[in-house]
């Protein structure tokens, strides 16, 4: 049924495009959103709005799919910008419907059917964003027991020691949490509460720093973008890890400034600077802001009940949008604020 629709209402907003651009809202609210939906949403919005994106892929997953970047700003991309990221762990699917309801609206506001990012047009005149919905494909079909083109691979996954059922899974498709993977120097202490010294549905940092493929793409992405900020999108807690004590100083309180103004527009809940490496290291967030010395948050949505079961899709917009509609812009015009300031602190940074 939804492919039905999907297809009527592509070809809807494709015969749109050549009048304008309106009622192209192709987010799945209240759903199940698969991976291969939102990547052929993905791809409908690239012709949609030929003229304000650039869709691409930064390489193949350790199963084969593409982990697809959307560009949003002029032909020519610019220096700065801002990285919006979701999925990076499996379950946590809220999360790239999260960064896939803000692009879709973000692009429909220069369509003019919606007022709410009545900013839009001001913010690409200063900043590129950069949109990956999904960081970690084959975790994102395995959570959603989306078998269709991984069947190859199912006696691998069915090896690997799972915490509770497939709907929980939190790690890539081998079995390593990419979120503990990232190489930002602690990967030698890094040891989380529920760390796992062999392949696992979560907590298993791998054998080596960046081991995992996506893990890798990412880091060479960043490198070759240099966003001044990245947001990486988790589910559960309201609340925002912006800071950890390895590279807090480096942010002349900038980082501070953003996060406070991120808490005032959603409500979520403050957390100290992270202190022990041991605990809050190998993230992209925690890369990020130790590689290059560039912002890095990582943003928990949806309410914090320290259970593995996500919310169910229906709740997206109660639960999640309601709340943290704001932090994405908020984010963007705190950075366009402190840009030079950001890119001094990022070009003498010096790692230690
Ligand atoms: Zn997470």
């Amino acid at each position: 049924m939804r492919n039905i629709i999907f297809i009527l209402m592509s070809s809807v907003c494709l015969f749109n495009v050549i009048l304008s651009q309106t009622n192209c809202y192709l987010v799945e609210d209240n759903e199940k959103y698969t991976y291969e939906m939102i990547s052929s949403d993905l791809d409908s919005l690239a012709i949609i709005f030929p003229e304000r994106t650039e869709l691409f892929s930064i390489g193949n997953s350790e199963f084969g799919f593409p982990i697809k970047v959307v560009r949003i700003g002029s032909k020519v991309p610019k220096k700065r910008s801002l990285l919006f990221v979701g999925n990076i762990h499996a379950r946590e699917d809220y999360s790239s419907k999260f960064v896939m309801k803000f692009l879709n609206l973000f692009l429909l506001s220069f369509s003019g059917d919606t007022t709410i990012y009545s900013k839009a047009a001001e913010y690409l005149n200063e900043v590129d964003l950069y949109f990956m919905p999904v960081a970690n494909p084959d975790g994102l079909k395995i959570a959603h027991e989306d078998w269709v083109s991984i069947e190859k691979y199912l006696p691998e996954i069915e090896k690997i020691l799972r915490m509770e059922s497939y709907a929980e899974w939190k790690a890539n498709g081998k079995g390593v949490d990419l979120n503990d993977s990232f190489d930002d120097g602690t990967h030698a202490l890094n040891k989380s509460y529920n760390s796992s010294s062999v392949p696992c549905s979560e907590g298993f940092k791998g054998n080596y720093p960046a081991e995992p493929i996506e893990t890798q793409l990412i880091q060479k992405f960043v490198a070759n973008i240099r966003p001044l900020m990245t947001l990486s999108f988790h589910t559960k807690g309201d609340l925002i890890y912006w800071a950890d004590s390895k590279t807090h100083s480096y942010f002349e309180g900038i980082d501070s400034l953003i996060n406070e103004k991120s808490l005032r527009v959603s409500n979520f809940s403050r957390v100290p600077v992270s202190p022990d490496p041991r605990t809050y290291g190998g993230g992209l967030e925690n890369y990020v802001r130790y590689e290059f010395g560039l912002l890095g948050s990582c943003v928990e949505l949806s309410f914090g009940d320290n259970l593995r079961k996500q919310f169910p899709d229906d709740e997206f917009n109660n639960r999640v949008w309601k709340k943290a509609w704001k932090i994405p812009t908020t984010c963007i015009e705190m950075v366009i604020t402190y840009a030079n300031q950001l890119e001094v602190i990022s070009n003498r940074y010096k790692r230690n």
